[in-house]
């Protein structure tokens, strides 16, 4: 086993001498030698191992909204990486330089799980993101990011398209404060023919992780024309959302740009997302946001109760916050579903690349 070959978790022999990992529903089953779907994972002399563990694409602040989360400490920055591959094949992937690489050269910063925790600490984040590509693949090293952040007072967030097997599930997400899951449609057809997945674990992990955790959930769909925004499918979306999860977890549906196997497929437009609002508001959601787009209404968090605006935002920026740090309407008293405190200013819409290197 060299250095960058970390011992990874959650896998058993076959009888037939096939090493199944048990990480996520793709069940890889390998060979001697091979990797996993996502790249990352390997089987190496018998043992799984997680190739990049240590290892990350580069470290930014952005702000929380970025990822997105509109109600978890909105306003504050977060200390955002991803490292390389991904456990979903999605022909849409708007990030495939990362979740698609192959090429380990470009993971070229080393840091040690205390070293961003303290990198955290020190740039005055409130949390850290595991994001550009799925945590769930690099789980061992998440996890111990969340460790040492945790030991700072840092939170966690991990932006997840929440593709993970049961027992996984609670041991990653038990280190988690906050995640934003893609839901990326709402029939298996679409899982299955563009992204290599499946449905229901993915609604397995939302249902999940709303009634069996404290993890703050938002939830992301990228409307793609032709594909996933017909009215029909938007409002199963919705009516399962409100049914299992409730009415106050945040939704955001947000902007298709052609990129990677679809660059046929034209942009989503603005109507779109404003058509799908209203769908998920007719439906009962009280917190439904447009992303990507300048839209005062689709950007603002209103008062479930009252119906006045508590957190205006134009694209990730502030304009007006009024939400009280006991996290309630400040006129009507109503509770605003999300994490809040003091709120002392924003970070703005800025992305900051930072650099750190240490050895692992
Ligand atoms: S985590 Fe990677 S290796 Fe494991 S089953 Fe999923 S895609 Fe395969």
């Amino acid at each position: 086993m060299n250095e960058s070959e970390y011992p990874g978790r959650w896998w058993h022999m076959l009888s037939d001498g096939r090493m199944q990992c048990d990480l996520c529903p793709r069940d890889c089953r390998l060979h001697e030698g091979q990797r996993g779907a996502c790249f990352v994972r390997m089987r190496s002399e018998d043992r799984m191992v997680l190739t990049t563990y240590g290892r990350s694409s580069g470290f930014c602040i952005d702000p929380i909204e970025k990822k997105p989360l509109n109600q978890f400490y909105p306003g504050s920055s977060i200390l955002s990486f991803g490292t390389a591959g991904c456990n979903l094949a999605c022909k849409f992937c708007q990030n495939w330089d990362i979740s698609k690489s192959r090429d380990m050269d470009r993971l070229a910063d080393q840091a040690s799980p205390d070293a961003i925790a303290k990198a955290a600490l020190a740039d005055g984040c409130k949390s850290v993101a595991f994001t550009y590509n799925d945590p769930i693949i690099f789980a061992e090293y998440a996890m111990d990011i969340a460790d040492a952040c945790h030991a700072q007072g840092v939170q966690t967030v991990a932006v997840t398209a929440g593709y993970i097997h049961e027992a996984p599930r609670r041991e990653f997400f038990a280190k988690m404060d906050a995640a934003n899951v893609d839901l990326k449609a709402f029939t298996d057809d679409f899982y299955y023919k563009l992204c290599g997945a499946r449905l229901k674990p993915v609604l397995d992990t939302l249902t999940y992780l709303r009634h069996e955790t404290d993890v703050w959930v938002e939830i992301t769909t990228l409307l793609i024309p032709g594909k996933n925004d017909s009215n029909a499918e938007i409002e199963a979306e919705c009516k399962w959302i409100r049914k299992e999860l409730g009415p106050d977890v945040p939704v955001h549906f947000t902007a298709f740009h052609p990129d990677y196997k679809m660059p046929d497929i034209p942009a989503t437009p603005a109507a779109t997302l404003r058509r799908a609002r209203e769908i998920a508001l007719g439906e009962g959601l009280n917190y439904v946001f447009t992303g990507n787009v300048h839209d005062e209404r689709g950007g603002t968090t209103y008062c479930p109760s009252c119906r006045t605006a508590l957190i205006v935002r134009d694209w990730y920026r502030i304009e007006e916050y009024r939400v009280t740090a006991e996290g309630k309407c400040p006129d009507c008293g109503a509770v605003i579903a999300g994490r809040y405190g003091e709120f002392t200013g924003q970070f703005g819409r800025r992305r900051i690349p930072i650099a750190i290197h240490t050895p692992v």
